[in-house]
C-alpha cells in the first residue's frame, strides 16, 4: 500500500503529540498535585463508623485484614495504570488465589467453606480497592464455581472445583446473549442431542473473564425439551470464538467477551446435570445475588476513606477542605449511605443462613444498595473537584466502575420488579397491553 507523504507527516505529527507535550513526558500525579495523596497509596478504612467488625467471628475479622492488606499493597498500586489500559493484571491472580476466597461458602473440593457473611465482606474488601477485581473474583467463583457445585454430578465437581479454588484455572458463566439480556429465560443458545454429548451453537455478550478462562460454564435450550440446560465448555474446544468487548467506561480491567458457539461438541459428562429449566439458574442468581450486593457495599467505602483523607489534605481559601460545612454534610451522608447499606447487606446473609431468604429479599438488597452506591460515589465524585474525574484519586473509576454493576446480575428495575412480585404476587416484566392476561 501507498501512503501519501501528506498523510506521513500528519502521522508524524500525531505521533508526537501523543508522546508528548511540548517534549515533555507527563508528570507523575504525585508530582504534578503533591497537596493530595493518589490512591496508590490506599488510605486506612474510615468507612467503618458503626464498628461493623464487632458483628463478625474472629475467623471472619481475620479474613477482612488479610483481605484489605493484600489489596492495599499488592494491587492499589497498580489498578490505576491497568485499568486506564484496559487489560488484566494477570500477575495478580496468585496472590488472590491465595487468599483462599475462591469457592467462597463451598465446602470441600479444595473450597475454603467460608460463612456467607465473610465471604461476602471479603469480597466487599476486594472491592474497596477495586471494583474490577472484585467482579473477577465474583464471576469466578459465586457464578461460575457456584453453578458446578450446585448443579454439578460429584465427577464434575472433583474435576473442576479444586484448581478453580486456587485460581490455578479461571472461570466465567455465561447466560447473556446479543439479542437477550434481561429477558434471560428466553436465550436462544441451542443445545442439541447428538451421539456421545451435546452440540452447542450461539451466541453469548458480556461475559467476564471469558477471554482467558480456562472452564467456561454455558447456558443453552435445549432443542428436544425446550428447556434450558447447562454445560461446561473448555477453552481450546474447537468452533468456540471469543472476542474482548472495547471502549467499557467501567470496570475496565474485566475481561468481557463476545462469544461466538458454532458446532461446539460437549462430551455427556460435561453437561451439569442440576440444570434442567431456568428455575436452576435462577436459584444461582439469588445466592450471587448476595454476594453481588456487597460490591457497592466495598466500593462505597474505598470511595468515602479516599474523600475522607483527600478533604483534610487538600486546602482552599487557606484551610483544608474538610473545614467547609457543606463538605462535612456530603461526607456524613456517605457515611451514612454505606452504614445502612451495611445493615441490609449484612441482614441478608443472616436471612440466607437461617434459610429465610427469598429471592425477593437478595433483589431488593441489589437494587436498593446499588442505588445507594450510586449516590454515595457521585458525592465523592464532587467532592474530589478536579481530581475527582481523575482515576488516580479512585472516585472516578469507583463512580464509573458502579455503572455496570447498577446493571448486571439483574438491572436496578429487573430486580426491582423481582421484588415486586413477591410483595404484590403480580409479575409486572411484560407489559400487560402485549400479554393475553398478566400472569399472576
Ligand atoms: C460489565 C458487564 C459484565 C457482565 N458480565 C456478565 C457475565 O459474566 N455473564 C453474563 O451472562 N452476563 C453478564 N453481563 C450481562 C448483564 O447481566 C446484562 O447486561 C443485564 O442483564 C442487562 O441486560 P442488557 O444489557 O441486555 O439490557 P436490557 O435487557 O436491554 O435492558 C435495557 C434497559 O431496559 C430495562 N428493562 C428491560 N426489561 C425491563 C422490564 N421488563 N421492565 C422494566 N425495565 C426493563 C432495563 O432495566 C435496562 O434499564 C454483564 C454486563 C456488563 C455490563
Amino acid at each position: 500500500m501507498t501512503v501519501s507523504s501528506s498523510s506521513q507527516n500528519q502521522d508524524d505529527i500525531s505521533k508526537n503529540y501523543k508522546s508528548s507535550y511540548f517534549g515533555l513526558p507527563a508528570l507523575d500525579v504525585s508530582v504534578a498535585f503533591p497537596q493530595a495523596t493518589p490512591a496508590s497509596v490506599f488510605p486506612p478504612n474510615a468507612s467503618d463508623y458503626y464498628q461493623f467488625d464487632d458483628l463478625l467471628n474472629l475467623e471472619e475479622q481475620t479474613l477482612r485484614r488479610k483481605v484489605r492488606e493484600v489489596m492495599e499493597k499488592d494491587v492499589a498500586p497498580i489498578m490505576t495504570e491497568y485499568w486506564e489500559k484496559a487489560e488484566f493484571p494477570f500477575h495478580v491472580i496468585p496472590k488472590l488465589g491465595a487468599l483462599g476466597v475462591a469457592g467462597g461458602t463451598i465446602k470441600g473440593y479444595g473450597c475454603p467453606g467460608l460463612s456467607i457473611a465473610g465471604s461476602a465482606v471479603a469480597l466487599s474488601e476486594i472491592a474497596r480497592v477495586d471494583g474490577s477485581c472484585s467482579t473477577f473474583i465474583l464471576v469466578h467463583s459465586s457464578l461460575a464455581m457456584l453453578t458446578i457445585a450446585l448443579c454439578g454430578s460429584e465427577e464434575q465437581k472433583q474435576k473442576f472445583l479444586p484448581s478453580l479454588a486456587q485460581l490455578q484455572t479461571v472461570a466465567c458463566w455465561g447466560l447473556t446473549e446479543p439479542d437477550i439480556g434481561s429477558d434471560a429465560s428466553s436465550l436462544k443458545t441451542t443445545a442439541s442431542k447428538v451421539s456421545g454429548g451435546w452440540m452447542l451453537n450461539g451466541r453469548k455478550r458480556w461475559i467476564g473473564n471469558s477471554t482467558f478462562a480456562d472452564v467456561l460454564v454455558i447456558f443453552a435450550r435445549n432443542t428436544t425439551t425446550n428447556q434450558i440446560n447447562g454445560f461446561i465448555v473448555k477453552k481450546d474446544a474447537p468452533g468456540l470464538r471469543v472476542t474482548k468487548i472495547e471502549n467499557k467506561i467501567g470496570l475496565r480491567i474485566v475481561q468481557n467477551g463476545d462469544i461466538l458457539l458454532q458446532n461446539v461438541f460437549v462430551p455427556d459428562e460435561e453437561r451439569l446435570p442440576g440444570v434442567n429449566s431456568f428455575q436452576d439458574t435462577s436459584k444461582v442468581l439469588a445466592v450471587s445475588r448476595v454476594m453481588v450486593s456487597w460490591q457497592p457495599i466495598g466500593i462505597s467505602m474505598g470511595a468515602y476513606d479516599i474523600c475522607h483523607r483527600y478533604l483534610k489534605e487538600r486546602k482552599q481559601f487557606g484551610v483544608p477542605l474538610a473545614a467547609f460545612q457543606l463538605t462535612q454534610e456530603k461526607l456524613v451522608r456517605m457515611l451514612g449511605n454505606i452504614q445502612a447499606m451495611f445493615m441490609v447487606g449484612w441482614r441478608l446473609c443472616k436471612l440466607y443462613e437461617k434459610g429465610k431468604m427469598t429471592p425477593g429479599h437478595a433483589s431488593l438488597a441489589k437494587a436498593w444498595i446499588t442505588l445507594r452506591a450510586r449516590e454515595t460515589v457521585s458525592i465523592g465524585r464532587e467532592l474530589l473537584g478536579g481530581n475527582g474525574i481523575l482515576a488516580d484519586f479512585l472516585v472516578a473509576k469507583a463512580f464509573c466502575d458502579l455503572e455496570p454493576i447498577y446493571t448486571y446480575e439483574g438491572t436496578y428495575e429487573i430486580n426491582s420488579l423481582v421484588t415486586g412480585r413477591e410483595i404484590t404476587g403480580i409479575a409486572s416484566f411484560k407489559p400487560a397491553a402485549l400479554t393475553k392476561r398478566s400472569r399472576l
